[in-house]
């Protein structure tokens, strides 16, 4: 009998349906994406066609509860799907991971209206976008933001500018953190989360020109007198969209290091095989203890990073409180890419630093993860205090 497979929104899930999701990626990744991945990456192209098929996928609605038209999966399968998408290419992953935590924030903290509005069409990617947090100012300290946004009748007036957004030129709704009081200490107090979809007022800058996480679009936002319906509030009540935001970033986390571990496994499969292929001194480089113990160590690393995003998704999955858990899966499975992305090359010598290859992408990939979801010195932090809170003295 399949193993039943616990989710935070109640949908029944068993591990039949898990091996059939992640067959049907593995097929597509297959056919689809990996032979166009090294064109499209260097090109800095945004990969329109993948985009509709990952629409069919159900990729846009993964996490979505099937009330509301999504494939409600448990964060546990939606991980191992982030993983093998980003061991291909991980850019693809940010296209659905933000929007997908845009709406989690509706489906937890939104009204009945809201969700019936907004979810549906999350799911099927027709409305779609990401997350609207960072200023120019400010990232880690969001509590620094200064987007404002007005009560005016029925609406708000919103003013001020974001930057970095993902999916910002090529969706069409963020969910945007603005203050609704500049006055209220402390802080977050005045801080609110809207549903905010394109029209007068909210236009987007250039694609901003990145390392590496080519083809999805980064850009800046700009919000001039942009006028926006009361009912966009997330929850309809000011003052929660700092807890609502931080609420959707452990998901966040999790989706981060299950990227983490999609690029820390592709720079290990690549070692693996140019190991054995390689020879130098009349051998295979696999067959000097040098080789050996960089092999050793990679495997190890992508082995103990899977096994800190299983925990962390299951804790989630279960609806208990995983800051600690994510902040570690997330801290240690960026470190584990950037770590094995590096030692990748290094066995591939000149060829990884080749533009032919893939290597070289997976070393210029890595350390978004170390930066994106809050910095990694910001999860030693939140890691410290979760660990003296659960053990008081
Ligand atoms: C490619 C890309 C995509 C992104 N996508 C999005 C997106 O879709 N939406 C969005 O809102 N943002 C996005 N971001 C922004 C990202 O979330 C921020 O860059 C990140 O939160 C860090 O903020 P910052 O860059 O302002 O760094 P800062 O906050 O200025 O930090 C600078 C340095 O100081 C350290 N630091 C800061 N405060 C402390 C402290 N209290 N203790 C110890 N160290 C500290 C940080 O760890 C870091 O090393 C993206 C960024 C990139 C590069």
């Amino acid at each position: 009998m399949a193993e039943e497979i616990p989710t935070r929104t109640g949908d029944a899930f068993n591990s039949d349906d898990e091996t059939q999701i992640l067959d049907a990626i593995a097929k597509w990744l297959d056919r689809d994406v990996k032979d166009k991945v090294l064109a499209l990456d260097h090109a800095d192209e945004y990969p329109h066609e993948m985009v509709e098929q990952m629409k069919s996928l159900g990729l846009f609605g993964a996490t979505i509860s099937r009330a509301y038209g999504g494939l409600g999966l448990p964060s546990s399968t939606y991980a191992k799907i982030v993983a093998a998408v980003a061991e291909v290419w991980m850019s693809l992953t940010g296209i659905f991971n933000s929007h997908l935590i845009m709406a989690a924030a509706v489906e937890r903290f939104g009204t009945t209206e809201q969700k019936t509005r907004l979810l549906p069409k999350f799911a099927t990617g027709e409305i779609r976008g990401g997350l609207a947090l960072t200023e120019p100012n400010c990232g880690t300290d969001l509590q620094a933001i200064r987007t404002r946004a007005t009560r005016d009748g029925d609406s708000y007036v919103i003013n001020g500018t974001k930057t970095w957004i993902s999916n910002g030129i090529e969706g069409n709704c963020v969910a945007l953190l603005v203050k609704t009081d500049t006055e209220i200490q402390p802080r977050h107090r005045g801080m609110s989360l809207f549903i905010a979809e394109k029209g007068p007022g909210f236009t987007v800058g250039r694609k901003l020109k990145k390392l590496g996480y080519k083809g999805i679009d980064s850009a800046e936002l700009m919000f001039e007198d942009y006028r926006i319906a009361a009912d966009n509030l997330i929850g309809e009540e000011e003052g929660h969209g700092f807890h609502h935001t931080v609420g959707g970033l452990e998901l966040g986390r999790i989706n981060v290091a299950a990227r983490g571990v999609g690029v820390a496994n592709a720079a290990l499969k690549a070692a693996t095989s140019y190991a054995q292929i390689r020879e130098t001194m009349g051998k295979p480089i696999g067959q000097h203890q040098a080789i050996q113990t960089k092999l050793g160590d990679m495997a190890t690393r992508c082995q103990a990073a899977r096994l800190l995003v299983e925990d962390a998704a299951r804790a989630y999955d279960r609806s208990e409180r995983c800051d600690m858990e994510a902040g570690m899966a997330k801290l240690f499975a960026s470190e584990a890419a950037m770590e094995n992305a590096s030692e990748c090359m290094r066995i591939h010598g000149a060829y990884g630093y080749s533009k032919e290859l893939h290597v070289e992408r997976y070393y210029r990939d890595a350390p978004l993860m170390c930066i994106g979801e809050g910095t990694n010195e910001m999860q030693r932090i939140i890691i410290a205090r979760q660990l003296m809170q659960r053990n008081p003295v």
